[in-house]
């Protein structure tokens, strides 16, 4: 049996394979695991999320939105590896440039590189080329003020149109977004505490007619355990952050979260468990709804990205 690496440190011995020092403990179930049985435990976890919730299909054209960070990249890798079992499916990836600086530039230098290392092509695609503008001239000219919308509103909005137009040019069936347990509860929050009326389950597949789905396979994998497969498998991300990031109320509900799942380990499954169940019970219209000028589904006229880029669009113009 292997020692532990840090003398003196009486962990036992990994929970699965009983052989090895662990380096990592599962506080909510108590199991203690190795370096290799972690990350043989991480895959499959992401394995069984896929198949429990039926996101993904043997012959999926599978678009991952990547964006230099761990948690897409290790995405990316992950669904590398379970691709290798699925002959028909096909991985691609896509990045969205907003026009942040050298902020991007990092992300998408990364992004290619890794990519590439996998022999997945990387199909980028730029704020500028999609709707004439970028993130920092819409910010530095003072437009995003005007409209009283942060970045991120923007940014986050528009990337995500932009990612169903890299997808339908592509012929993807389906996105696979990087959203992990931690995003996705604090969303389901977010919309609660903003009274959202149209609540829909995130990142699972939903089947109305000519809308791409998205999917998020790390909905159920917690953000240390990413960091820390990010870690153990070398994977390289970008460790700066945006210049536009900023305290938010989501920030506020993040640590709000981290805190209490720390004093009550497995809590966010609980949430995420319960929740969901009620919202099964809402009736979703199958009916789609779709926009005014770009065709996407949308609980509006027009879609809120193209509101967005018509507006921006009036300013810049004037
Ligand atoms: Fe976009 Fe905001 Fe994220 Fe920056 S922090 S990439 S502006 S969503
Ligand atoms: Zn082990
Ligand atoms: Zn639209």
């Amino acid at each position: 049996m292997d020692t532990h690496p840090v003398k003196g440190l009486d962990l036992g011995i990994c929970s699965n394979c009983g052989r090895r020092a662990p380096i990592y403990f599962r506080r909510y179930s108590g199991v203690k695991l190795c370096s290799t049985c972690f990350k043989e435990d991480f895959i499959k976890r992401v394995r069984r999320t896929i198949s429990r919730y039926e996101l993904l299909k043997y012959d999926d054209r599978i678009l991952v939105a990547v964006s230099g960070g761990k948690d897409s990249l290790v995405l990316l890798k992950v669904l590398y590896e379970i691709e290798q079992d699925f002959p028909r499916s096909e991985l691609l990836a896509a990045l969205i440039d907003e026009g942040i600086d050298s902020y991007r530039l990092d992300c998408s230098r990364i992004s290619r590189e890794f990519a590439n290392a996998l022999n997945i092509e990387l199909h980028e695609l730029s704020f500028r080329d999609l709707y004439g503008f970028t993130l920092n001239e819409v910010v530095e000219s003072g437009i995003a003020e005007k409209l009283k919308l942060h970045p991120c509103t923007i940014c986050g909005v528009l990337r995500r149109k932009a990612l169903v137009t890299a997808a339908r040019r592509l012929g993807a069936t389906v996105i696979a977004t990087a959203h992990t347990l931690e995003d996705i509860v604090q969303t389901y929050l977010l919309n609660l505490l903003r009274g959202e009326r149209n609540m829909r389950p995130i990142g699972l597949r939903r089947g109305a007619e000519n809308v791409i789905p998205r999917v998020a396979p790390l909905r159920l994998t917690p953000q240390r355990e990413i960091a820390l497969y990010a870690y153990l498998e070398g994977i390289p991300f970008q460790l700066r952050s945006c210049p536009y990031t900023h305290e938010s109320m989501r920030d506020e509900i993040r640590n709000f979260l981290t805190l209490y799942d720390y004093k009550y380990p497995g809590s966010l499954y609980a949430f995420l468990n319960t929740f969901e169940k009620i919202l099964e019970k809402i009736p979703q219209s199958a009916e789609v709804n779709r926009c005014e000028i770009c065709g996407e589904p949308t609980d509006r006229r027009i879609c809120r990205a193209c509101e967005i880029v018509l507006s921006i669009k009036d300013l810049l113009r004037n």
